[in-house]
């Protein structure tokens, strides 16, 4: 006589197959919102240097309307020193230039720095372009590759929980009752084999009353400890 939980043995591997496929199904929503939170920063990452070059820009700008306004004094300064009646007014007209003629030597300065600063910007940008676009390919190809996965789980997890369907079906009910209840409650194994004289499932050496009762296919033991069903074959 078969001991009868070499059948639920084998039913249970299938309930483990099971209980994967159902992990990597439920695995692969998050697997792809991975994904996309990657694209997404590439795509901030992006839209952060360009911001920044317009910034620059629109810097750059304002130096140049800047400059414009000094140098449009400076004219006016300078058709002031042609109609000058003193050497007083003249020498203090002067002065004024060359307070104007200083404002744009530093806007100049500052302008050389932002120019030096948007050739930069211009290469971030290139740099963070580049990484977009293999992340755009990267990702569809990983989001062709996790649906193609999640339709192959899906049609392995129905084949199986047909095959245990029918396994199923030949077990005594009241056995699989409690089978189905132990393997529920601790997740892994509901039934164990003892491997010299412990329970494989908890790991606890067993009397030798359990261990001879194991291999009595008459006789259902569990294990004291952990409560999984013993087999010991
Ligand atoms: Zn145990």
């Amino acid at each position: 006589m078969a001991h009868p939980l070499e059948a639920l043995l084998v039913l249970q591997e299938k309930d483990r197959k099971i209980a994967k496929l159902q992990r990597e199904i439920r695995d692969i929503p998050a697997r792809k919102a991975e994904v996309e939170t990657q694209l997404e920063q590439a795509k901030m990452k992006l839209a952060a240097a360009r911001e920044e070059q317009m910034q620059i820009q629109s810097d750059l700008k304002q130096l140049e309307i800047e400059v414009e306004s000094h140098k449009e004094k400076i004219t006016r300064y300078k058709n002031q020193q042609m109609e000058a009646k003193t050497n007083e007014q003249y020498r203090a007209l002067l002065i004024e230039v060359s307070t104007e003629e200083k404002g744009i030597s530093e806007l100049e300065d500052r302008e050389l720095e932002l120019m030096e600063k948007l050739e930069t910007s211009k290469k971030a940008i290139e740099v963070r372009e580049a990484e977009l676009a293999e992340e755009e390919d990267g990702i569809r190809d990983e989001q062709e590759m996790l649906m193609e996965r999640l339709e192959e789980v899906k049609e392995d997890l129905a084949a199986v929980i047909e095959k245990r369907a029918k396994m199923a079906g030949e077990v005594e009910p009241s056995l699989l009752t409690r089978y189905e209840r132990v393997f529920a409650n601790k997740g892994d194994f509901a039934v164990v084999r003892v491997e010299n004289g412990h329970c494989r499932g908890c790991n606890m050496k067993l009397p030798p009353q359990v261990i001879n009762d194991a291999i009595n296919p008459a006789k259902l033991v569990g294990c004291n400890y952990c409560g999984r069903m013993l087999v010991n074959i």
